[in-house]
């Protein structure tokens, strides 16, 4: 999906697929592709109609080896360093008709829908890792002492610690409110998510992207000089967190999108 110039704003993608005959042929480029240097196929978004804006996106799935297709280089990334992140290029690359996936000019319908999904696990995952990484640090302060006791023995982390855990458990319980929510339409009903749904998914991502951040900063200083140092699975946590208000859609778009769905 996303380009050098378009990403929070993906109606604005440039990459071009043009009918003809029973192929398509693309043209284009995308950027920030996870995994996208050792791909066997990508799921690539192009503009089939761009004069239609949104409404002119389809979907195709594109077996790399495909003439046309190449990895131009693998970004050098803060963080998230077990996958990597890619810039593509696709030069009159043609491809049968029949790997468009779904209806021509509904892409940008499918991508939101996925989204959804995408946004959902991400924020049940960095509650998941707050917890984890709060229980890391209490262990690590039980073990570490300055100034005559144990430094979790001091009240001013420990209201830090059960403040976050107060706020990881409302967020937990948002989610899997959330979750049930998501399961009941997507699963039991069967139908697409209701704007309501889109909304608490984007707020879940607001609120959990925060205190993401918040909880990790919190241990890592709780650490003293060992959180700034690769040996303490903090120090990795603090860097790969910051994806998740990015990646996805950012804390910004999120809200963005709330706006414009409570009607502002
Ligand atoms: C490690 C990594 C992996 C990624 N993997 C993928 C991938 O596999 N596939 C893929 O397609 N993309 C991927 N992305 C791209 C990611 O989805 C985008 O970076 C993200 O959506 C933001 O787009 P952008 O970087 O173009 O920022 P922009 O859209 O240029 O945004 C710049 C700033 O403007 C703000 N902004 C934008 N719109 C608004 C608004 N309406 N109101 C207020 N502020 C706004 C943003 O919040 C941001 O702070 C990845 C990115 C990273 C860093």
């Amino acid at each position: 999906m996303s380009e050098p110039a378009a990403g929070s704003d993906v109606a604005g993608i440039k990459t071009v697929a043009r009918k003809d005959g029973d192929d398509y042929v693309i043209n284009g480029q995308k950027t920030f592709i996870t995994n996208g240097t050792r791909a066997d196929f990508i799921t690539l978004l192009a503009k089939t109609n761009p004069e239609a804006g949104a409404h002119g996106c389809s979907f195709f799935l594109v077996p790399t080896k495909t003439k046309g297709f190449t990895v131009s280089k693998a970004l050098k990334k803060i963080g998230n360093k077990s996958s990597d992140t890619a810039e593509l290029f696709f030069e009159d690359m043609r491809i049968p008709a029949r790997y468009r996936l779904g209806e021509e000019n509904m892409g940008f319908m499918y991508l939101m829908q996925n989204f959804q999904t995408e946004r959902l696990i991400a924020s049940a995952s960095a509650v998941a890792g707050g917890f984890y990484m709060i229980e890391d640090a209490m262990a690590y302060g039980r073990e570490r002492s300055a100034f005559g006791k144990p430094i979790i023995k001091r009240e001013v982390w420990q209201h830090k610690f059960v403040d976050l855990l107060t706020r990881l458990e409302s967020a937990r319980a948002y989610v899997y409110m959330t979750v049930d929510r998501y399961n009941e339409e997507k699963h039991v009903k069967k139908g697409p998510l209701s704007m309501e749904t889109v909304k608490h998914i984007s707020m879940c991502k607001i609120l959990v992207g925060d205190l993401a951040s918040e909880v990790t900063d919190t241990c890592l200083q709780f650490h003293g000089g060992w959180g700034y140092i690769e040996d303490f699975p903090i120090a990795r946590a603090w860097r790969d967190q910051r994806l998740f208000r990015i990646g996805g859609g950012t804390t910004e778009t999120m809200k963005y999108y709330v706006a414009k769905i409570l009607g502002m």
